[in-house]
């Protein structure tokens, strides 16, 4: 099956389309319907296996769906470069409007009703706020940034972990949460943080986790904290 087999809605398929991806690497094609599900999913995927999309399509179906306020995702990377990589896609893939608008042409009629269902979908998705709390980065703007309640985090723990008790952030409207390249995030010594983090969540959230390898530490940590995790590999 092909991207248009996954039942993905028009605003977030555009998106993909937009990216020229034509056709689902192996990993996608097995984890996002998983996750489209509402499964929590420990992938096996290395970086250049487009594991990227694998947790940020789903993430982007289900914010489109409205809710309270407060970040409703949390992606957890171990660096600043991985981290700004995965925002630069949630920006590449919300980048939408142009393209709806020029449907217009094709008469006033029919298309009218439609980008008005259209554009109330897409002004859900592409008005997304995404708040960026990275070591190295100063405190003030990410304060800032967070007080202007974004949909989603990216961060790297240490951070995260600093400027949650510092600004006593509960993070308990999060319902998605990633841990990205989680071998590294525990070699990088974050183990103490990713807990502090897990404490601050609510008891009803949809975990994945992505790694390259499953050492035994991260078997345990997925059976401790994810909901009967399905675990795909290729
Ligand atoms: P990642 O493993 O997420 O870092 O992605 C590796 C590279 O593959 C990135 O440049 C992605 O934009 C690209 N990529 C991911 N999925 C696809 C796809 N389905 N078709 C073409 N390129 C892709």
């Amino acid at each position: 099956g092909g991207f248009q087999s996954m039942g993905l809605s028009y605003p977030v398929f555009k998106g993909i389309m937009k990216k020229g991806y034509k056709v689902p690497t192996p990993i996608q094609r097995k984890t996002i319907p998983a996750i489209l599900r509402g499964r929590d999913v420990v992938a096996m995927a290395r970086t250049g296996s487009g594991k990227t999309a694998c947790f940020l399509i789903p993430m982007f179906e289900r914010l489109k769906a409205p809710s309270q306020a407060g970040a409703r995702a949390l992606i957890l990377s171990p660096t600043r470069e991985l981290a700004l990589q995965t925002l630069k896609f949630t920006k590449e893939v919300q980048g939408t409007w142009e393209q709806v608008g020029t449907m217009g042409a094709m008469g006033w009629f029919y298309i009218l009703p439609m980008c008005f269902f259209l554009t109330l979908q897409l002004g859900k998705f592409t008005g997304l706020k995404t708040a960026l709390i990275l070591g190295g980065d100063k405190m003030e703007d990410q304060f800032a940034a967070l007080h202007e309640n974004p949909d989603i985090i990216i961060a790297t723990p240490g951070r995260l972990v600093h400027v949650a008790v510092e600004m006593k952030l509960k993070l308990h409207t999060v319902e998605y949460v990633v841990f990205d390249e989680a071998d590294r995030l525990f070699e990088m010594g974050f183990a103490e943080q990713l807990q502090e983090i897990i404490a601050r969540l609510p008891d009803c959230h949809q975990t994945v986790l992505f790694s390259a390898t499953l050492p035994k530490l991260l078997v345990e940590f997925a059976r401790a904290g994810l909901t009967e995790p399905m675990l795909i590999r290729l």
